[in-house]
């Protein structure tokens, strides 16, 4: 008799399991290339080469991250988390560098962290890379934003749009690559993604977002007054 088709043990398993079998799932298919920031905080893989022998370009994406995140990681990771008020992801951080990784390029997903990143995606050459890289860890980190955001909507009776949440991502980690780097043009600047329906929120951050970045205002005033203004 034909045994019953079994589904794979990862579908069956309670969160915890799934978590230590993704972690293996992980381990087995990709190569780990570089633990960064010490307590591996961030830690960069590979995908392995493509099927067709062609490349998947990750090899050369993670030796072009790799300097870049040694040098200016540690800074970004400290601002992001006092600006954004949330601590850096407890659980190891595992960025994957494959050929394709949805249309923009990059995608992240919680409970495990996983951030998946092309590693073709013209956008994601050098600096910019940097810069999305760490935006797609700041989507770990934006609950208190976000919680704030809904409270103040609430209060408002107002309906905002998601984007709201990610441009003031977009505008955060922008900020803070640039004010390491003189001279940087930003990646959202650089790759029009105000042009997104968004060039409103754009204004109203550099009014009333711009202001807490440079500590001239708290979390909270810049965040009423946002809402107030949407
Ligand atoms: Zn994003």
């Amino acid at each position: 008799m034909k045994a019953p088709h079994k589904l794979p043990a990862i579908l069956l398993a309670g969160r915890q399991t799934i978590r230590e079998s993704a972690s293996a799932f992980w381990a087995a298919r990709c190569r780990p290339i570089r633990t960064y920031l010490a307590n591996a905080l961030i830690t960069l893989y590979e995908s392995p080469t493509v099927r067709s022998g062609k490349s998947s370009g990750s090899s050369q994406r993670t030796q072009q991250l790799t300097p870049q995140v040694e040098r200016y990681g540690p800074r970004i990771k400290e601002r992001l988390a006092t600006v954004f008020r949330a601590s850096w992801p407890t659980l190891p951080l595992r960025v994957e560098a494959v050929a394709y990784a949805d249309p923009r390029g990059g995608y992240t997903t919680a409970d495990p962290p996983l951030i998946t990143m092309s590693s073709l995606n013209p956008e994601h050459q050098g600096v910019d890379g940097l810069e999305q890289l760490f935006h797609e860890c700041s989507h770990l980190m934006m609950h208190t934003v976000d919680t704030a955001l809904r409270s103040r909507a609430k209060t408002a009776g107002k309906e905002l749009s998601r984007d709201v949440s990610h441009t003031i991502l977009f505008y955060t980690v922008a900020d803070t690559v640039r004010a390491l780097i003189p001279g940087r043009v930003p990646y959202p600047d650089h790759y029009g993604v105000w042009n997104r329906g968004w060039t409103r929120y754009r204004e109203l951050l550099g009014l009333y977002w711009q202001p807490y970045l440079e500590g001239k205002s708290t979390m909270d005033d810049a965040i009423d007054r946002l809402v107030h203004d949407l």
